[in-house]
C-alpha cells in the first residue's frame, strides 16, 4: 500500500535532520490524503526530500518518526530495535541477577522505539503503548519478545488502556498477549522485595526509575527519623527500613498505603518502626516541624501540559518550602519532579526559590536522574523527565 505523504513546511525539516522524531503539526504544510491514525506515513521536507517514516496521530504530535532516511519501517525495524534494546540490559547486568530483576526493558524514545514502554517484572513484560500507531502492532511485538527473550519470559502483559491516546476512540482493554496473570507477583530491587500489582497499580505497577536513588537513599538514612511522602508503593520506605529509627510512609490513596504496609511487612515482619498514614501530603507537613531528619518529597508529574507549567512550579515551591521549613537541623532532603515539562534548571529554580523563602542555609549534595535502564536519546531531551535534588539544611 503507497504510504499517505506529509510535506513540511519551509525550515521544519530541521529538527528531524537532527533526528528529533516527533512531528508537530504546526510544522505541516500539506498531507496528500487522509492517514488515519496510527497509519504508516513518509515525511518530506518542503524542497521534497525525505525525511523518515513514522506513525500518524491527529493532534500537538502529528508524526512520530520511527526510521529517518529510506529504512524500512516493517518488523525487520522491530526485532532489530528489541533485540538492541534487550541486549544493552544484558551488558547493564540486569538480566540473571539474583539482586535485582525488575528493570525497564524498552524506554519509547530512548530506545529509538517511540511510544513503546517495556518493563520487565521477573520474567512479566508489561507493555504500555503511547500511540495508536504501536498499539496496533502489539501482537508482532509480543510475538517478538517471545522470540527474542525464549524461556526467560513467563508472560506478557498489555496495559495501554489508559495510555492511548483518547482521541483516537478505539478503547483498549487490558490483557495478556502471552502466558496469564502468575498470581501473587513479586520482585526483586537490590535485595530488597516488592509485591506488583500489575492490574490496578499506576505506571506498569512500580516506580522502576527510581531505583538507583532509592540505593542512594539508603546510605543517609542511619538512626534517622524518616518521612517518605507520596510513598506510593513504599520503595525509599523500604529502603529507608534497612538502618532507620523511624519510617512513616505518607500517601492520598489508601490502596497506596496498604501496599506500602505490604512491602515493608515482607521485608521487615514485626517491625514497629514503620507506619503509614492515608491523607494529603500538603496538609500532613504542615505539623511536622522538627519531627524528621529526613524526608523524601516524589509528587506525581504536577504538569502534564506546558500550559500549566507556572502552576507546576508554584506546586514544587510549596512543597519544598513545607519540608526545608520544617526538617531538623542537619536535614537531609530527597527532592524529586517527573514532570517533563519541567526543566531540571526550572526545578532547581523553585527549590532555590523555596529555600530563600525559609531563609535556612542549604547545601546541594546530590543531584538525581533516571536510571541507565531508561535511556534518553540525545536527540530527544524531552525523555529526561526525572529529576531529583538531595539537599542538607542546617
Ligand atoms: N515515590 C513513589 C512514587 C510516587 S507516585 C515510588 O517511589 O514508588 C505519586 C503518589 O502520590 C501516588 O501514589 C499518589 O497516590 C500520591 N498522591 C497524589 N497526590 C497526593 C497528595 N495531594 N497527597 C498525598 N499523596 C498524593
Amino acid at each position: 500500500m503507497e504510504r499517505i505523504k506529509i510535506v513540511l513546511k519551509p525550515g521544519k525539516e530541521q529538527s528531524l535532520m537532527r533526528y528529533h522524531p516527533w512531528v508537530f503539526s504546526g510544522a505541516i504544510r500539506n498531507i496528500y490524503g487522509n492517514p488515519e491514525e496510527g497509519d504508516l506515513v513518509n515525511v518530506y521536507s518542503n524542497e521534497d526530500s525525505f525525511l523518515g517514516s513514522g506513525h500518524y496521530q491527529p493532534g500537538s504530535i502529528a508524526v512520530r518518526i520511527l526510521v529517518f532516511h529510506n529504512e524500512d519501517p516493517g518488523s525487520d525495524f522491530l526485532l532489530s530495535g528489541i533485540e538492541r534494546a534487550v541486549s544493552y540490559r544484558r551488558s547493564l547486568g540486569l538480566f540473571n541477577n539474583p539482586e535485582l530483576n525488575v528493570f525497564r526493558l524498552v524506554n519509547a524514545e530512548g530506545d529509538n522505539l517511540p511510544a513503546l514502554i517495556i518493563d520487565w517484572y521477573n520474567g512479566v513484560a508489561v507493555m504500555q503503548m503511547h500511540s495508536l500507531g504501536m498499539f496496533r502492532i502489539r501482537k508482532t511485538i509480543a510475538d517478538i519478545l517471545i522470540r527474542v527473550l525464549g524461556s526467560e519470559l513467563k508472560a506478557i502483559y498489555d496495559k495501554s488502556e489508559n495510555t492511548i491516546p483518547y482521541m483516537s476512540g478505539v478503547r483498549a482493554e487490558n490483557e495478556y498477549l502471552f502466558g496469564s496473570d502468575t498470581g501473587n507477583l513479586t520482585v526483586t530491587e537490590y535485595g530488597n522485595k516488592f509485591r506488583i500489582d500489575l492490574v490496578s497499580g499506576q505506571k506498569t505497577g512500580f516506580f522502576i526509575d527510581q531505583r538507583e536513588n532509592r540505593r542512594l537513599l539508603q546510605d543517609y538514612t542511619t538512626g534517622k527519623r524518616v518521612l517518605n511522602m507520596f510513598g506510593y508503593t513504599g520503595g525509599f520506605s523500604v529502603y529507608a527500613m534497612k538502618n532507620a529509627s523511624v519510617v512513616h510512609t505518607v500517601d492520598s490513596s489508601a490502596s497506596a498505603t496498604a501496599l506500602a504496609d505490604e512491602n515493608v511487612v515482607i521485608n521487615y515482619p514485626d517491625d514497629s518502626r514503620h507506619s503509614s498514614f492515608t491523607t494529603d501530603a500538603f496538609s500532613y507537613l504542615d505539623g511536622i516541624k522538627g519531627k524528621y531528619d529526613l524526608i523524601i518529597l516524589d509528587p506525581p508529574a504536577f504538569a502534564k501540559h506546558n500550559n500549566v507549567l507556572a502552576n507546576a512550579l508554584q506546586g514544587y515551591k510549596r512543597l519544598n518550602r513545607k519540608a526545608i521549613g520544617q526538617i531538623a537541623p542537619g536535614g537531609i532532603i530527597f527532592t524529586f519532579s517527573c514532570s517533563q515539562v519541567v526543566t531540571r534548571e526550572n526545578f532547581r529554580k523553585s527549590v532555590f526559590a523555596a529555600a530563600a523563602n525559609t531563609g535556612r542555609k542549604v547545601r546541594i549534595l546530590h543531584q538525581m536522574s533516571q536510571p541507565p535502564d531508561h535511556p534518553v536519546n540525545i536527540y530527544h531531551p524531552e525523555g529526561e523527565y526525572l529529576k531529583g535534588l538531595v539537599l542538607q539544611v542546617e
